[in-house]
């Protein structure tokens, strides 16, 4: 068995005195997609958070090993785990093109920052088109875009997504959907992906967790969880 990416063992997470996440386990393996499922409040948002350490944790997270628990945001990005936010994330007042350079500011191999730059223009040509825009005229699934391709400018071993198919038309989210799709596929980015949106993560990921106020109700292969009678009523709507 491959060592796991990510592992999280009795993992709490907090607001001030508001505990969040109760013990909670999860594992991520390298190269996979991982969806987690939840209705609103669940703490799907706070699991990404605990992970980027915004939040208190306690309890056990590792990243290849390494604990992440009491590192910074920026140590945890340094170490390859970039965050996609809930409401993007992108800075609204620069042109397309400076997000996708502050994306690599961690990066020292400036040459092939520019490559990776035209690789993102290629997935996303709507990107390209705009690439002297100010981020904050986009469209939503433009701005998207354009959050998941700063994210990757990163070299992430670690995608984290939040929501990403919030607020979009849904000629749109399969776009990005068919996109994250082709990322994980052709360049092997691990991915974790928040979604209400149960149908649209259940086709993306391999595997999947339902979290139920703050703990893991449900957990295993995306096939099997679509199949749960339990979830099907509740969350699939058939
Ligand atoms: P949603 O889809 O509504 O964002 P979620 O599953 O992502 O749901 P979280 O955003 O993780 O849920 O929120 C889980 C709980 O934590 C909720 O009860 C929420 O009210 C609470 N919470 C979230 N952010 C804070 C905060 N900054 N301070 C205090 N409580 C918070």
């Amino acid at each position: 068995m491959a060592a796991k990416l990510l592992e999280a063992k009795k993992l709490c997470a907090s607001y001030g005195a508001t505990q969040v996440l109760f013990d909670v386990d999860f594992s991520l393996e390298p190269g996979q997609i991982t969806a987690i499922l939840g209705a609103n409040g669940a703490g799907k948002t706070t699991t990404l958070r605990a992970i980027c350490q915004m939040v208190k944790t306690s309890g056990s997270l590792t990243l290849d090993g390494q604990s992440l628990i009491g590192k910074g945001t920026e140590s945890v990005v340094r170490m390859g785990v970039a965050h996609v936010p809930d409401g993007r994330g992108t800075f609204t007042a620069l042109s397309v093109e400076d997000n996708l350079k502050l994306g690599a500011y961690t990066r020292r191999d400036r040459h092939e920052v520019a490559g990776d730059i035209d690789k993102a223009y290629q997935r996303f040509p709507r990107l390209a088109e705009r690439r002297h825009q100010q981020a904050g005229t986009l469209s939503g699934g433009e701005q998207q875009m354009l959050a998941i391709s700063r994210a990757l400018m990163l070299r992430p071993r670690l995608l984290l997504l939040d929501e990403p198919s919030f607020g979009l038309a849904p000629l749109i989210v399969a776009e990005i959907f068919r996109i994250m799709r082709r990322i994980n596929e052709e360049d092997g980015v691990s991915m974790l992906v928040v979604e209400q949106n149960a149908n649209l993560a259940l086709d993306l990921a391999h595997h999947a967790y339902l979290l139920e106020t703050g703990t893991v109700a449900l957990s295993g292969p995306a096939e099997e969880i679509k199949r749960d009678e339990s979830v099907r009523r509740a969350y699939l709507g058939y």
